[in-house]
Formats: structure tokens, sequence, C-alpha cells
């Protein structure tokens, strides 16, 4: 069973470092506006940890091949490779409150995406009801500080998911949540509990991903993208404020303009897609694991097509 519907694309940020969130978050604003494209930002709403993440080269494995791969020391910077080890980590809606308040104020979406990316990647699919309930009491004062309003959604660090976490959002009333991998938006169902919370995942692969994969040497990165492209479906980019924030501007910019090619294309913010796929009849429900995908190290949460 499919969703019928219009050819829909939806750009989602991830903000997971200070350092990218800073230089990334302007950067993006501007490239976004310049080609009238909403986007929906999820930024980190507690401190910026990243330098813990040097500790997953010993816990994970293919973790460091990847970050030689990928050149992350140079992607994410020196400085944020030490926060939250030699230097302490920057409480990223303070330090960076100006830039998530712009966000709001140039006519984007911006939900959260996690407390600490590096607690909430590495253990979220551990924790128990109740610390998950903490994380969000958190979270959500940290929102609301810094923005002066209520936060509406939240997109999981590393497509992380749990059935417990499934259980706590549901309770906050949000629209949608965006925390899986998947074809086309659906309602989590597992071991008889269904999710009143719509779940609008990510469709296609993200750029580190792809950058590594034997296929894609000599290739194009939007031409290898576009083959992820779907018509009559709704399209989920997930890309970062690291990445294609900097030094993979030129990449992002070229996608858009690619997509703009595409006829009868609608661009609509996360919250703008699940207003129009609630007024749907027919949403599937589904099940998921946490799963490998080509180009990543450790495990993200994947529907099944069943
Ligand atoms: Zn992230």
């Amino acid at each position: 069973m499919s969703i019928e519907l219009q050819t829909i694309f939806g750009f989602k940020v991830d903000i997971d470092t200070y350092e990218g969130g800073k230089e990334g978050i302007p950067n993006l604003i501007r490239l976004f506006k310049k080609h009238d494209i909403p986007a929906s930002f999820f930024g980190v709403m507690g401190p910026d940890h990243s330098g813990r993440a040097a500790f997953r080269v010993f816990t994970h494995k293919g973790f460091l091949r990847k970050m030689i791969r990928t050149k992350a020391p140079s992607q994410y910077g020196l400085k944020t490779m030490l926060y939250g080890t030699l230097l302490p980590g920057p409480f990223m809606p303070v330090k960076l409150k100006k830039h998530y308040k712009n966000i709001i104020d140039e006519g984007f979406e911006l939900g959260m995406h996690g407390y600490d990316h590096i607690a909430w990647h590495n253990n979220l699919t551990r924790w128990s009801e109740e610390r998950i309930r903490n994380e969000y009491k958190k979270m959500m004062q940290a929102y609301s500080d810094a923005i002066g309003e209520d936060v509406k959604s939240l997109g999981t660090p590393g497509w992380q998911e749990s059935i417990r976490h499934i259980k706590v959002t549901d309770s906050l009333g949000f629209s949608y949540r965006s925390d899986t991998r998947f074809s086309q938006p659906y309602f989590p169902s597992i071991d008889g509990y269904v999710s009143n919370t719509l779940e609008i995942p990510t469709t296609f692969p993200s750029l580190d991903e792809i950058m590594g994969r034997e296929d894609m040497q000599e290739k194009n990165p939007v031409e290898y993208m576009m083959q992820y492209f779907e018509k009559d479906k709704v399209n989920i980019f997930t890309l970062h404020t690291e990445l294609e924030g900097r030094s993979y501007l030129g990449f992002l910019e070229e996608f858009i303009l690619k997509l703009k090619e595409i006829e009868n294309i609608e661009f609509l913010t996360l919250s703008d897609i699940s207003k129009r796929i609630c007024q749907k009849k027919d949403i599937p429900k589904k099940t998921f694991h946490m799963g490998e995908v080509k180009g990543r190290a450790g495990l993200v949460a994947i529907a099944e097509n069943k």
C-alpha cells in the first residue's frame, strides 16, 4: 500500500556541532532563500560534545576508516574534535541562539536534534522511557529559552529509534517525527503498539555515506544522488550544516538546480508535508529494525517493507 501523491521534496538540515552551525546556518539560509526553497532545520539543544565521538574509534568497527575517508578532522575542524574532551562543550542553544532564532525569523522551521548528539547517538536505543522524558524536559526548556516559543518536532541524531522513544514523543502531541530511513511516510507499529505520530523518514542516503562508495568513484555526486529520487512520492534529503553548509555548498546548489528542473515538483517543510499527508486515509503502518546502510558505520533505524 502506498500513498498517492504528487512529487514532494523536503530538505532536512541537521545541526550537529557548534562550529558547523555557526558557519553553516547563515550559508544555508542564504542558499535556500536565493532559490526560494523551504527547509526544516533540526538543532542540538544541549552541549556540543563532538570530541567524544573520537572514542567511537575504539568501540565502532569502521568508524576510523570513515573519519579518514570523509576527512572528518578537516571538515569538522580541530576545535570541534576537542569539544567535550580537552575543551568544554559549547551549549548550542545559547551559543547559537542568534542563528537558531534567525532560522525561524527567515521563515524556515526549527526542531530539535537531541540534547547531547553523541550521547543520543550512542545510547538512545538503550535508554528507559524515564531517561528519555528527562532528556525531552531539558531540550524543550532550552528550545523555549532560545526561541521564545514551544518546539513542535524532533529528528533523532544518527537515525536512532526505539519503541520507548516513540511512546515518549507520542505523548508530546507533535505532528510528526523524522527518525528513520524508508521510502515513504508511515506510522510506526511495533509489537502491537501503533504510534499516533507520523514518521517522515529520510529517503536519500546522506552525502557522507555516498562519498566513499566504490560505485560513486569519478561520478558526479548530484547525478549519483538523483538515482534515489522518486516521482509522485515524498522525497526527503538530510544534509548537515557541517558539510553542505560549508565545503559542500556547491554540491547542494547543483542538487537544488537539478531538482528544480523536475516538472511539478513541490518543495515543502516537513511540517507542511505532515499536514498534507495526514489528510490521506491510506497511510501505511510499518515496523522497523536497526540495520546497516552502505557507507555508514553503526546501525540506523530502517522501516520494513511488508
Ligand atoms: Zn546529527
